[in-house]
């Protein structure tokens, strides 16, 4: 039956820092097993903020026009012939991730290392979520509970990736903890390493509005690196010193800090995107120590364990989810966390229906 091409809306990167409302066709479920979404809310990501500041992340260029987005919720609009996880009406959380299944990495469920991994809202894989509607398979589905909220469900993926980096420490139970760096990603660590039963977690950050929602959270100590040597701080505390330490500024300093502060057998992990290209190592240290580390590919398996997590109550996200946006002023969500302004943590785009 030929029909019309149906129209969406959808926010497109045009520029450095420029973005505009733009009319494009209504995807539509091409698989059986493929999903039809009316996105509901979206999240403003680091990740994001590369891409509308700097039009790249390392050899992944913008090729504008392009929509970027990958942390949301939807609601279920149509369903293709085989899908049995949701349907029409169900409120989901979206993991951006599609995975190709057949891979050497797939099969041993490395789906975030997968050799041919699309991803919402990455330049040169697939258009993101900044838009009316998108198509995701089925299995990138969560189905969520109706009470809710758009943006609580949508928080589940930036919850995941901390879910994840968690997963890959040491037992966290009685755990003497460090997070360098609390914008979301870290303080999701932290409401993730307290439900892993981390005994005493030290947090730090450049910016003091985010060490105090870090203390408001259970933090037990907060410092900034450009006020204290959070080194000898937390050293003085803590002479055995910290057995993790999770890295989610992404920098040369953080990095170095974090060496020191690990006890010998320590691990260190790295979350999250990277200010810069490459860091260095006190290789010394680290052989003197027997430092492990490593760096977390966002996540893999966790979106579900981070969604129950939101919806058991154990945490609040209402001091994480700091603004909302309309759909039409999404550009203005992206001006607010370019300048860290007004506090902003996480930034919310929330469609209207
Ligand atoms: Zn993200
Ligand atoms: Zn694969």
């Amino acid at each position: 039956m030929p029909h019309e091409a149906k129209m969406m809306k959808a926010m497109m990167l045009t520029g450095i820092r420029s973005m505009e409302m733009r009319e494009t066709p209504q995807l539509e479920i091409e698989k059986d097993t493929d999903v039809l979404l009316k996105v509901a809310a979206v999240g403003v990501c680091g990740t994001d903020m590369h891409y509308y500041k700097e039009g790249r992340i390392g050899g992944q260029v913008v090729q504008y026009p392009f929509t970027i987005g990958h942390e949301c919720s939807a609601v279920v609009e149509q369903v293709g012939g085989k899908v049995t996880r949701v349907k029409p009406g169900d409120l989901v959380t979206v993991d951006p991730t599609i995975a190709c299944g057949k891979c050497d990495q797939c099969l041993i469920g490395r789906y975030n290392t997968c050799r041919d991994l699309l991803f919402l809202g990455c330049p040169g894989s697939m258009d993101g979520c900044l838009s009316e509607y998108i198509v995701m398979p089925e299995d990138c589905c969560f189905p969520a509970r109706r009470q809710t909220s758009l943006e609580q469900i949508a928080y589940a993926e930036p919850l995941s990736i901390a879910v994840y980096a968690v997963k890959q420490s040491v037992p966290l139970e009685n755990a003497k903890v460090g997070i360098l760096g609390v914008g979301p990603i870290g303080l999701n660590v932290l409401l993730s390493a307290f439900d892993q039963g981390a005994a005493e977690v030290h947090v730090t950050d450049k910016l003091d509005y985010r060490l105090d929602v870090a203390l408001s959270m259970g933090a037990n100590w907060v410092g900034n690196p450009d006020k204290i040597d959070i080194v000898s701080e937390i050293t003085a505390m803590q002479p055995l010193q910290l057995d993790v330490v999770f890295e989610c500024c992404g920098d040369q300093e953080a990095v170095d800090q974090a060496v020191q502060l690990l006890k010998p057998g320590g691990q260190l992990i790295i979350v999250g995107s990277l200010k810069v290209e490459r860091v260095s190592f006190d290789l010394d240290l680290l052989r003197w120590k027997e430092l492990t580390v490593k760096k977390t590919r966002r996540q893999s398996g966790c979106t579900q364990a981070a969604l129950d997590l939101l919806e058991s109550e154990k945490i609040n996200t209402d001091v994480l989810i700091s603004h909302r946006f309309a759909f039409e002023q999404a550009k203005a969500a992206f001006d607010l966390v370019d300048r860290y302004a007004d506090g902003v943590l996480k930034a919310m785009i929330i469609f209207q229906d």
